[in-house]
C-alpha cells in the first residue's frame, strides 16, 4: 500500500475568521490547530501568519513562534512556510526563509485571482528560489497555470532547483484554472514530460477540495492537500469543525482508495527531506 502525505493548510491569507471561527489566527491557535491535524494524520503543515488585525503578515517573529511550537509538539512534521499570499509586500515574502523551514511554497508565475493579480515577477521568483536553495529549503512549486510548470523547468535549468521538485496543482481559484479532471490530466502529462522525477499533489479550492483530492488519489499523487485555507465547509450546509476534521476526511478518502496515510518519517522520504527537523 502506497503511503500518501496529507498536507494541511491551516490558515491562509483570506480574512474570514468571522465566517469560520475555527480559523486559527494567533500563533498559539495555529500551533494548537496544527497539533490536532497532526494527530489526525497530517504530516505537512503549510503556514501563513497574520497580524493581530488578521491581515497577512510577513513578520519573521510570528513565523519563528509557530515553527518552534510545531517542532516541539509535532515531532518530525514537515513545516512549510508560504511565500505567497495576498496583502504582502513582495520584498517581504522571503523575509522568514532564514528560519530554514523544511519547505516553502514557490509560485513560478503570475495569475489572476478573484479580485487581484497574483503577481510573481520573474526576478522575485528567482530571488525566492535562490534564498530557498541557499537555506537548504525544499520548494513546493505552486502551479496555477500550465506556464508555471515551465517556470519551474527554467529554475531547474538555472541550477536553482533540483530535478525532482514537489509540485502542487491548484485548481478552482476563480479566474485561474477551473477544477476539471481533464485539466488535471493535461497538467500531469506535461509535468511527466518535462520533470519526470517530480513528486506532486493537487489542491482544490472551496467546494472543489474533495473532488480534486479524489482525482489526485486516482492518479497516484504523492500527497493530498486539505485545510481551512482552501475550504471551510464539510457540506454546503455545514462548516468544518476545524482543520483536524478536514484531515480526517482526507484520511478516510485515502483508506477508501486502498491506500494509507504516510507517517511524518515516510512523508520525509517521499518528499526527499531526510532527517531535517526530525525528532
Ligand atoms: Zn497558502
Amino acid at each position: 500500500m502506497n503511503p500518501v502525505v496529507i498536507a494541511v493548510a491551516i490558515t491562509g491569507s483570506v480574512p474570514r475568521k468571522k465566517d469560520n471561527p475555527a480559523l486559527p489566527i494567533t500563533p498559539s491557535e495555529q500551533i494548537e490547530s496544527t497539533h490536532a491535524a497532526y494527530e489526525a494524520g497530517a504530516s505537512l503543515v503549510h503556514i501563513h501568519v497574520r497580524n493581530d488585525d488578521e491581515s497577512s503578515s510577513s513578520d519573521p517573529d510570528r513565523f519563528a513562534a509557530v515553527k518552534a511550537g510545531i517542532v516541539k509538539h509535532c515531532p518530525a512534521m514537515i513545516v512549510q512556510f508560504s511565500t505567497g499570499g495576498r496583502g504582502r509586500d513582495p520584498s517581504q515574502r522571503g523575509s522568514s526563509l532564514y528560519l530554514k523551514p523544511d519547505m516553502a511554497s514557490l509560485s513560478t508565475g503570475s495569475v489572476n485571482f478573484p479580485t487581484i493579480v497574483y503577481e510573481n515577477h520573474t526576478f522575485l521568483v528567482r530571488d525566492l528560489a535562490t534564498k530557498m536553495r541557499d537555506n537548504g529549503i525544499r520548494p513546493e512549486i505552486e502551479v496555477f497555470d500550465l506556464s508555471h510548470l515551465h517556470g519551474a523547468l527554467r529554475l531547474v535549468e538555472a541550477g536553482l532547483l533540483d530535478d525532482h521538485p514537489h509540485v502542487q496543482f491548484v485548481m478552482g481559484v476563480e479566474n485561474a484554472l477551473p477544477a476539471d479532471e481533464h485539466l488535471l490530466d493535461l497538467l500531469l502529462g506535461e509535468l511527466k514530460r518535462i520533470l519526470p522525477k517530480a513528486t506532486w499533489t493537487a489542491a482544490g479550492i472551496g467546494r472543489h477540495q474533495a473532488p480534486v483530492m479524489e482525482w489526485a488519489l486516482q492518479r497516484q499523487a504523492n500527497a493530498v492537500r486539505t485545510g481551512l485555507e482552501d475550504n471551510i465547509r464539510v457540506t454546503k450546509e455545514r462548516l468544518a469543525r476545524d482543520n483536524a476534521e478536514l484531515v480526517e476526511i482526507a484520511a478516510d478518502m485515502i483508506a477508501r482508495k486502498g491506500l494509507r496515510v504516510a507517517s511524518c518519517e515516510e512523508a520525509r522520504m517521499i518528499l526527499d527531506l531526510p532527517g531535517r527537523n526530525a525528532a
